[in-house]
C-alpha cells in the first residue's frame, strides 16, 4: 500500500528541480564565497541572485536578507540581539509560539532579567490586539513585540500589518515567526512595517539546514555568531551555498505556482472538512484552523470524539503519516501548550487532537484514506465503550 504523507507543518519532500540545482552547485560550484578568484566569485553570485530573489519576494533590500541554517536559527538571533544589542528590556509575546520562540524568550528571561509579557488568547486561539496596545502602553521599557504569523499546529493567522502599525506607535520593536508563512503567501514588507521575519526552507519543499532572517536595516541589529564578515558580519561562517541555492529553487518555485498551489491546497482542505464532519460523528476543528479566511491553507488541526494517545501510531501502521502537533513535541505525552489554550478541561479528558497538513502535492484521495481509517479506528471505540457499558 503506498505511503500517505500528511505532515507538512512538519516538513515538505523535496522537489526533483530543487534536488537538480542543489546536485549541480555540489559538483561544480566548491568555491568559498568569500574567496576572491573566481571558483569563489561563482559561489558569491549564486548566493547573492538568492538574496536578490527573496528580498523581491518580500519587498524590501537584499542586505535585510542573512542567511541562516534554519528558522530556530533566525528566531534566535532575532531575540538574543534585539536583548544583547538593543537594549530591550521586555519582551511580549503569546503563550502559543512555537518552541525556539518561547525557550528563547525563557531564556533571556532567567539570564538576561528580560520582563516578559504574555498576551493570553482566547479559545479560538486569537490574539487580542486591544490588549497588546494597552500593555505596551503600561511601560518605557524598551520592547519586543514577538508574534507569529501562522501557528504550526492550528493555522490562526495574525494580522501583521494591524500589529505592526501598532507597535511602531508605540515605539516597540515588532517579530515575527513566519517559518510557516514563508513562500505559501504573498508577503510585501514595504507595506508591514515589521522589523523582523524568519524563513526556513525545508517548509516549502527546500533542503533542511537553510533559512533566513529578514532584519530590517534600520533595526540595528547585530549577530549572536561572531567570527569573518559573512551576512554583513550578522551571521559569520562560510555560506551553505547548496542549501541556499535549493532555498532559492524552492521559493522560485512557490512563487511560480501559488496561485496554482494555493486553489488545489484549499480545495483538498475543504474536502477533509466536509469529509471528516460527515463521517466522523462529533469531530471539530481547533482554533480556526476550519476557516479558510483565517487560517493558513496548509493546516487543519482535527479534534476527534475519542481519547486516544496512539493515534499517530495506529495510522502510521496503516501508512499514514500525521502527527498531533507539533513536530517538535510530537514525542511528548502531555498537551502543547496551544492545545491547552484552545481545549477545555473536558475535551482534553476524551478528545484527540491531530494536525492534518497538506501540501501541492497531496489529493482527495488520499483524504479518503485518511477518512477511512480514522473511521475503522473511531469504531474500535465505540465497541469498547459498549463492552464497558455491559459490563
Ligand atoms: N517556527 C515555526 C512556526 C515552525 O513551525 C518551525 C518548525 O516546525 C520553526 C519555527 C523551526 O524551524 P526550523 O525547523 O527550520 O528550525
Amino acid at each position: 500500500m503506498d505511503k500517505i504523507y500528511l505532515d507538512n507543518a512538519a516538513t515538505t519532500p523535496l522537489s526533483e528541480e530543487v534536488i537538480d540545482a542543489m546536485v549541480g552547485v555540489m559538483k561544480v560550484n566548491f568555491g568559498n564565497p568569500s574567496s576572491t578568484h573566481t571558483f569563489g566569485q561563482e559561489a558569491k553570485v549564486l548566493i547573492e541572485n538568492v538574496r536578490r530573489e527573496a528580498a523581491d519576494y518580500l519587498h524590501v533590500s537584499p542586505a535585510e536578507i542573512i542567511f541562516t541554517s534554519c528558522g530556530t536559527e533566525s528566531n534566535n538571533m532575532i531575540i538574543k540581539s534585539c536583548v544583547n544589542h538593543l537594549g530591550v528590556e521586555r519582551i511580549i509575546t503569546s503563550p502559543i509560539e512555537h518552541k525556539c520562540v518561547a525557550e528563547t524568550v525563557l531564556d533571556m528571561k532567567k539570564r538576561r532579567g528580560v520582563e516578559v509579557v504574555y498576551l493570553r488568547p482566547n479559545k479560538k486561539g486569537d490574539i487580542d490586539l486591544a490588549k497588546l496596545e494597552e500593555v505596551l502602553k503600561t511601560s518605557d521599557k524598551k520592547t519586543l513585540v514577538s508574534l507569529m504569523h501562522a501557528n504550526n499546529e492550528i493555522g490562526n493567522l495574525l494580522d501583521l500589518k494591524k500589529v505592526a502599525a501598532i507597535c511602531k506607535e508605540n515605539n516597540a520593536l515588532f517579530h515575527s515567526d513566519t517559518v510557516q508563512s514563508m513562500a505559501h503567501l504573498e508577503m510585501d514588507f514595504s507595506e508591514i512595517p515589521l522589523d523582523f521575519a524568519s524563513c526556513s526552507a525545508h517548509k516549502f519543499h527546500g533542503p533542511k539546514g537553510s533559512g533566513f532572517a529578514f532584519v530590517r536595516k534600520s533595526s540595528g541589529l547585530k549577530g549572536i555568531i561572531t567570527g569573518g564578515p559573512q551576512e554583513r558580519s550578522l551571521r559569520a561562517g562560510t555560506e551553505n551555498v547548496c542549501g541556499i541555492v535549493g532555498l532559492g529553487k524552492a521559493l522560485e518555485l512557490s512563487l511560480k505556482n501559488m496561485e496554482e498551489y494555493t486553489s488545489h491546497i484549499e480545495e483538498v482542505k475543504q474536502y477533509a472538512i466536509d469529509r471528516l464532519s460527515a463521517e466522523i460523528g462529533g469531530v471539530k476543528f481547533n482554533g480556526r484552523s476550519a476557516e479558510l479566511d483565517k487560517s493558513l491553507y496548509t493546516v487543519l488541526s482535527v479534534l476527534l470524539p475519542f481519547k486516544d494517545p496512539m493515534i499517530g501510531l495506529k495510522l502510521d501502521m496503516k501508512g499514514i503519516a500525521i502527527s498531533q502537533g507539533s513536530a517538535c513535541s510530537s514525542g511528548a505525552t502531555h498537551p502543547s501548550m496551544v492545545m491547552m489554550t484552545v481545549l477545555d478541561e473536558e475535551e482534553m479528558e476524551h478528545t484527540t487532537p491531530l494536525r492534518v497538513s497538506f501540501s501541492h502535492l497531496t489529493t482527495k484521495a488520499e483524504i479518503d484514506r485518511l477518512v477511512e481509517a480514522l473511521k475503522e479506528i473511531a469504531v474500535t471505540f465505540s465497541i469498547e465503550k459498549t463492552d464497558v457499558e455491559n459490563r
